[in-house]
């Protein structure tokens, strides 16, 4: 059910005026350069504001136009990126904006179909940029707003299904005032963010307190509902180490699936019955790998969204540097490692590695 028009006015009013007396100076918030509000919409999914912030700014120090990103190479984004993780939003990213730069002009599309086409943007990313950069009503529902409409409204349906996203979607719509949409998008963020968090909403500060259902009904601490997610699977993967003469031999990734086409250490996964030597030894083989005096270097755990990595980290010599290689394979001196965007799982290993 949609909120009263006096609900909603109410709501449009106390939130504007608490979100214009409190929100936080975000370097992102700076202009309304539909590029910046793009690259922090990007960094900051999955991301907490804290964590993004220093990246934010090394990144567009970097590049600090639309341009200058779409004229880099993609080992030099992914190196910018490293250590925020989900390095695909850097890849998408980047082949979006190359895009821009190549079909639009340079300009990012401001018309709701043609920016949804982009690489990486989803309905909220494509609302978030609309409404903030050009000021145009478009509901920008990440999971901060799904919290606070959950409670604000008392809508108990579970938030990870796509038809209660349109719900809110829907309900979103009917909120955004004509004047300053993106000022209202960010000030529900914002609510979400500051007051109506996750684990303690602070219902006596709240702007909106005086017309949400779940404080009312003492319900704030019971929504939203969410299906409990399955657990990361876990697997058991070896890393190997393999060195000759101060030099290491690294992997290119495949260019789909888990963090594809990053650089890393030659992965598989250790192979049930058999020993960690074993499953070494055989790989070797297969790979044409001239390799013995087998190590086991270390240990660590990784865990991504839907795998759970247990890594060992096997050490092997190679006697002779000039087997032919695998296809995405290279050597490397060990001090040039450190020149290379490894995402965070390698980079733990090569800490202890090193
Ligand atoms: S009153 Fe409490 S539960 Fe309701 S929107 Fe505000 S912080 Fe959230």
């Amino acid at each position: 059910m949609l909120p009263s028009p006096e609900t909603a006015e109410v709501i449009r009013r106390e939130l504007l005026d608490w979100y214009r007396k409190n929100r936080r100076d975000l370097p992102w918030r700076k202009n309304k350069d539909p590029y910046r509000i793009w690259l922090s919409e990007i960094m900051l999914q999955q991301t907490r504001v804290d964590t993004v912030i220093p990246y934010y700014e090394r990144f567009m120090e970097q590049f600090p136009t639309l341009e200058d990103l779409a004229n880099a190479t993609d080992d030099q984004v992914v190196k910018a990126w490293e250590g925020l993780g989900y390095y695909s939003r850097a890849r998408n990213l980047h082949s979006a904006v190359k895009e821009v730069v190549a079909n639009y002009g340079g300009r990012v599309p401001s018309e709701p179909e043609t920016i949804a086409k982009l690489k990486g943007i989803g309905p909220y990313t494509k609302g978030a940029i609309l409404s903030i950069a050009y000021d145009k009503k478009v509901p920008a529902v990440d999971g901060n707003v799904m919290r606070v409409f959950s409670r604000l409204f008392a809508i108990t349906d579970d938030i990870a299904k796509q038809s209660t996203r349109k719900k809110m979607e829907r309900i979103a719509e009917a909120l955004i005032p004509d004047s300053a949409p993106g000022d209202f998008n960010q000030a529900l963020m914002e609510l979400g963010a500051l007051i109506c968090t996750p684990g303690s909403p602070q219902c006596l500060f709240c702007p909106v307190q005086s017309v949400c259902h779940a404080y009312r009904e003492g319900l704030e601490h019971e929504l939203p509902r969410k299906k409990k997610q399955k657990p990361p699977e876990p697997v058991d993967v070896i890393f190997a180490w393999l060195i000759c003469a101060g030099r290491v031999l690294v992997e290119k990734r495949p260019e789909t699936g888990l963090l594809a086409g990053m650089w890393g250490l030659p992965t598989f996964e250790q192979v049930p019955g058999e020993t960690l030597e074993q499953t070494m030894e055989n790989f070797c083989d297969k790979k044409g790998v001239p390799a013995s005096n087998y190590q086991v270097k270390g240990r660590l755990e990784h865990i991504f969204s839907h795998r759970h990595w247990k890594v060992v980290m096997i050490q092997a010599e190679v006697s002779e540097p000039d087997f032919p290689l695998p296809e995405n394979w290279e050597w490397v001196k060990k001090e040039d490692l450190r020149l290379r965007a490894f995402p965070n799982v390698y980079r733990k290993a090569l800490k202890q590695l090193i």
